[in-house]
């Protein structure tokens, strides 16, 4: 995608594993808005997304052990999602609405790797560590059980947790200012009503190599 999506358009967001070239999740947006400098997004109920099958364990048995090849299919439900990433950011924030009231549900920050073009839309990298904030506007750490279980297994060096907290911090101070593509009325958002719900394309669990 070498092109400022359309909005409407479908593209896909994948989670990629760069060592092993593999794809971890995969799921598809509507573009709402697309400029050089950021990306906002949408997501309603009933999206099918993809995530790998396998042998889990580790906290609450949520990280993959071994993967056995196949993805399950999982379908978003209760709440509509606007994404917003701006590019070169190690985050991307998410507002989740209430699907059948569209009162706000939570704010999500989700740490992962800068994003980067692919073919069908943009690879990054979930860094296990999130922050959330539900409506009553307080922030709190989350999974924080999975990134300590990662670095004990020496699968994150430990060095990352500072980094990624520090990220998470300047994450929220964005959020305060509502830095752009935050500065607009996100909360009274509504797609466009032609919009249909988007799928992903054949070919989404292809590893696409970066080309820089
Ligand atoms: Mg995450």
């Amino acid at each position: 995608m070498t092109r400022q999506a359309r909005p409407g358009e479908t593209i896909v967001w994948r989670s990629v594993d760069r060592e092993k070239r593999s794809v971890q999740t995969a799921l598809p947006w509507n573009v709402v808005r697309h400029d050089e400098h950021s990306i906002v997004l949408f997501m309603r109920p009933g999206t099918v997304w993809k995530v790998r099958t396998g042998r889990y364990g580790g906290p609450r048995d949520r990280m993959l052990l071994e993967w056995d090849g196949a993805y399950a299919e999982r379908i978003w439900t209760a709440t509509n999602v606007l994404m917003f990433h701006r590019f070169g950011d190690a985050h991307s924030l998410w507002l989740a609405r209430d699907d059948a009231t569209s009162r706000l549900a939570w704010w999500y920050v989700n740490l992962e790797e800068p994003w980067h073009e692919t073919a069908i839309g943009f690879d990054s990298r979930d860094n296990l560590l999130d922050r959330w904030s539900g409506p009553d506007g307080e922030w709190h750490w989350k999974d924080e059980d999975e990134l300590a279980w990662a670095i004990a297994q020496g699968w994150v060096g430990p060095e990352r947790e500072a980094e990624l907290r520090k990220e998470g911090e300047r994450a929220l101070e964005r959020f305060r200012r509502r830095d752009p593509p935050l500065d607009d009325d996100w909360l009274g958002y509504r797609p466009d009503p032609s919009w249909t719900i988007p799928t992903l394309p054949s070919g989404w669990p292809d590893y696409e190599p970066r080309a820089d």
